[in-house]
């Protein structure tokens, strides 16, 4: 069998020239570093109440909330969690919690009590800044912890409201040594096994992700300062918040927030503010392509059309061409772990390749990807199919407080192993084609398999359990369980999801329970998933 050492690896890199990247600087310092040339223009609007600020205003009132975070307590290296939806405030603060050397961890503010808890813990949040409509979700868990609770609107008795920081003297603002390794942000992710962890994204993984898709000179740049960005996937997750709300910020574009997604307030907002790039997920896009409603909107001001976090097949990639002739579409691949950005639809670059419908870009500049032999780890050439690796300044620093889930995830070498299987083709483009780790993916959110297996194996009448995936036409995916009944129950399936869905958010409710009288395990106790899969496919052919 050839080793590794036999084998000369084959590094896959951008069809477009490396870049400088100044990944010296911290995350708000490069996010405003051209602000002079742009510190009068919109830089935020809320699409809500059509209140804008501008670049200016934006760098100020970030400097506001570093000084207020400081006078409330919070100290370098400590962290806030954003339990918001799409607002302004949680730029603000993001960026305010960048200048004071804090870490933001964001979580759904839809999620169940428990949910949010867990990850407030596991961060060790001092802080929860949220809306009042979410206060009760947290107060106990923040009274018994000494956390303390804001609210960018009117707070409840015992609440901070944001004005703490956002009216807090910029003077004030404490001086404090930021090192490019310093973690900023610290979502939340499964990764390819496991619980969701906390995935340290450091400023020098940032900047370089941010830089990777709109610095350098022509043609290489996507956005650009007349730019109008739909920001209406959540800001909790990694692609909003780095690919639209950071990338929008450092090219000088107005950034168009929306609370949450409805097709004809979109359509309205498209329209009244001649939206020209809208960064979607497939979900969306889907809408889109069916919705009649679309058709009464102009929305010819659209140029770009981005899809990512899901797979996007060929035939809604066409439909939506068809529907959006002056725009262009194309698929971006992330993953929170690599900084989020692997590979971007080069249609995008101001002097654009032709692509292939179905592709999810080339990877970026100043990266390496492979492609490797799941098995043996070695890599394969173009046209073969096999786990995608990448490489480079911008993937994660590593697991909060995980070493061994750190050192499964980014091997001695540097490679980050995404548990995605696909290839490359001849034009250097890449094709997602299955997924090697348990991640099930419903409209884009994450749903970790060994959180609902925890769950139900806690049920006195379930002895185990597994959950895999099920493709589902609107969510793309959608959990299914596997399940043994304890000696003697009759629990039913009605039973089973209702007792999941009291603890969890809505998209890791589950949609099928199978009752079987083993689950498939390897002699280490692994899960055999794919046997598991095999059985259901078997089960929805017969139904
Ligand atoms: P997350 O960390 O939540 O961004 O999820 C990352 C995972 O979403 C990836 O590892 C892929 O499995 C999937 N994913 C993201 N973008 C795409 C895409 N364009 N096509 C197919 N799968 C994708």
């Amino acid at each position: 069998m050839e080793t590794k050492q036999d084998q000369q690896e084959l590094v896959f890199r951008s069809k477009l020239p490396d870049i400088y990247i100044p990944n010296h600087l911290p995350l708000h310092s490069y996010c405003f570093e051209n602000i002079p040339q742009f510190c009068k223009r919109p830089c935020l609007i809320n699409g809500t109440t059509g209140d804008t600020y501008t670049y200016a205003d934006v760098e100020l009132i970030a400097r506001k909330v570093a000084a207020g975070l400081d006078k409330i307590g919070i100290q370098q290296g400590e962290v806030i969690m954003l339990l918001l939806q799409n607002s302004p405030e949680f730029a603000f603060a993001l960026l305010g919690a960048s200048y004071r050397g804090a870490m933001s961890t964001t979580a759904n503010p839809f999620y169940k009590p428990a949910e949010i808890e867990k990850q407030a813990k596991a961060s060790k949040a001092k802080l929860i800044i949220t809306q009042s409509c979410y206060v009760e979700k947290v107060m106990d868990f923040a009274k018994e912890n000494n956390v303390k609770i804001m609210c960018t609107d009117a707070p409840p008795e015992g609440c901070l409201h944001f004005s703490e920081l956002s009216s807090a003297d910029e003077k004030d603002i404490p001086a404090v040594k930021i090192s490019p390794n310093d973690a900023v942000a610290l979502p939340y992710s499964s990764g390819t096994t496991g619980l969701p962890k906390g995935v340290m994204l450091t400023h020098k993984g940032l900047v370089t992700s941010v830089a990777q898709q709109v610095d350098g000179e022509n043609p290489n740049l996507y956005f650009h300062k007349e730019d109008v960005i739909l920001c209406v996937l959540p800001l909790f997750h990694i692609y909003s918040l780095n690919s639209v709300l950071l990338c929008g910020l450092r090219v000088g574009a107005a950034i168009l927030i929306m609370q949450k997604f409805e097709i004809n307030a979109l359509m309205e907002l498209v329209q009244k503010y001649k939206v020209t790039i809208a960064p979607f997920v497939p979900p969306i896009v889907l809408e889109i392509a069916k919705s009649p409603v679309v058709d009464k909107y102009d929305l010819s001001s659209i140029r770009m059309v981005m899809s990512g976090a899901a797979p996007m097949g060929k035939e809604l990639e066409d439909t939506v061409r068809a529907k959006l002739p002056k725009a262009v579409l194309g698929q971006g691949y992330g993953m929170t772990e690599a900084g989020p950005l692997l590979s971007m639809c080069l249609a995008f670059a101001k002097e654009p390749f032709d692509v292939k419908s179905g592709a999810c870009g080339t990877v970026v500049r100043n990266a390496e990807m492979k492609i490797v032999d799941p098995e043996t780890n070695l890599s394969l050439p173009r046209n073969q199919a096999g786990e995608i690796c990448i490489r480079g300044d911008q993937i994660m620093k590593g697991y909060l407080n995980d070493p061994e889930a750190t050192e499964n995830t980014i091997d001695k070498e540097g490679w980050l192993h995404t548990g995605d299987i696909g290839y490359i083709d001849d034009d250097d483009e890449i094709f997602i084609v299955d997924r090697l780790k348990e991640l099930i993916k419903y409209k884009g959110f994450q749903v970790a398999p060994a959180e609902l297996e925890a769950m139900l194996i806690s049920h006195p009448c379930i002895s185990d359990a597994a959950v895999v995936s099920m493709k589902d036409e609107a969510a793309g995916e959608v959990p299914v369980a596997f399940v043994v009944r304890a000696n003697g129950s009759k629990i039913s399936e009605d039973e089973i999801k209702q007792f999941i869905s009291n603890q969890v958010i809505f998209y890791k409710r589950i949609h099928r329970v199978f009752f079987m009288d083993k689950i498939p395990k390897a002699p280490s106790g692994k899960i055999l998933r794919k046997d598991l899969r095999a059985k259901l496919a078997a089960e929805v052919a017969c139904n």
